[in-house]
C-alpha cells in the first residue's frame, strides 16, 4: 500500500560514498537507485535533495572566505545529483536534475512550474546547489523544496538509522524514538534538521521520516509508511 503519493527524497552525500565515505561509489548509487525505480513502478512521485558532504562541507574547510566554501559545497552537490541522474535513466527511469545556481549548459535552472509537470508525469526531479546561498545546508533545501513541491513527507536518509534522546555513539543509554513532535525536537534540543529546517517543516506542516540510508531498502519501507526510523511530525 502507498502511503505518500509525492514525497521529496533527501541524499546525504555519504549515503552515495558507500564505505568509502568519500567520492561517489557507483555501486551503491545504483543500488540506491533501484529503491527508487521501485517507488516510481508504484506510482509515488519523487522529487530529490542531494547532498555533498562526501566532496566537502564548508564548515569544515578553515583559513577559507566561508561563503566561497560554501559555494564548493554546493557545487559538490551537482555532481552527486549528475551521478543519480545518470544511474536513473540508465534503468529506464526518466528523472530531470534542477539547480538552484545556474550552470548554464549543463543543468537547468530550477523552475516550480516545470517541476509540477515533471513529477505529474513520472519523472524524478533531482535538486541540486541546495537554496543557491552560502550558510545553508541541503537539510534546509530539502525542507524548502518539499513545501515547494507540497510533497507529503520528507524522507531524510541519514547514516543514523533515527532520532535518539542522546548522541547513542557516546551515551549507551540513548533512546531512540519511533515518533517524537517537532515541539519535542526544539524543546530537547535533538539533531534532525537545523532549526530553520525545524520551524518551517511544524509551520508548512511537513513530517519528516528519519531513517537509515545505509539499507537502501529503508528507502521503500519508509515510502510504504512500514516501521522505519524516526517520523517526526506536528503534534496535536
Ligand atoms: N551548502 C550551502 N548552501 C546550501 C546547501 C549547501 O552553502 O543551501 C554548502 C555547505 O557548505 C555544505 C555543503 O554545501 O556543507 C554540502 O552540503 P551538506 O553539508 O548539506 O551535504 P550533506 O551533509 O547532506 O552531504
Amino acid at each position: 500500500m502507498i502511503k505518500y503519493k509525492r514525497i521529496l527524497l533527501k541524499l546525504s552525500g555519504e549515503a552515495l560514498a558507500g564505505e568509502n565515505k568519500n567520492g561517489i561509489d557507483p555501486k551503491i548509487v545504483d543500488e540506491i537507485c533501484l529503491r527508487i525505480k521501485k517507488l516510481v513502478d508504484k506510482k509515488v512521485q519523487v522529487g530529490i535533495v542531494v547532498g555533498g558532504g562526501n566532496f566537502w562541507r564548508g564548515r569544515s574547510a578553515e583559513n577559507m572566505e566561508k561563503t566561497t566554501a560554501d559555494y564548493i559545497g554546493m557545487l559538490a552537490t551537482a555532481m552527486n545529483g549528475l551521478a543519480v541522474h545518470d544511474a536513473l535513466e540508465k534503468i529506464g527511469v526518466k528523472a530531470k536534475v534542477e539547480s538552484a545556481i545556474n550552470i548554464d549548459g549543463v543543468i537547468d535552472e530550477v523552475n516550480v512550474i516545470k517541476t509540477e509537470e515533471y513529477l505529474n508525469n513520472g519523472e524524478v526531479v533531482i535538486f541540486v546547489c541546495g537554496t543557491g546561498h552560502p550558510f545553508f545546508t541541503t537539510d534546509t533545501a530539502a525542507i524548502l523544496r518539499a513545501i515547494e513541491i507540497k510533497a507529503d513527507v520528507i524522507l531524510l536518509g541519514k547514516s543514523i538509522d533515527g532520532v535518539y534522546s542522546a548522541d547513542p555513539k557516546v551515551d549507551k543509554n540513548a533512546i531512540k524514538y519511533d515518533e517524537i513532535t517537532f515541539d519535542e525536537v526544539l524543546e530537547k534540543n535533538l539533531k534532525v534538521v537545523d532549526l530553520t529546517a525545524t520551524a518551517l517543516c511544524k509551520e508548512h506542516d511537513i513530517p519528516i521520516l528519519l531513517f537509515g540510508i545505509c539499507k537502501p531498502d529503508n528507502i521503500l519501507k519508509a515510502a510504504l509508511g512500514e516501521k522505519v526510523g524516526t517520523l517526526v511530525k506536528k503534534g496535536q
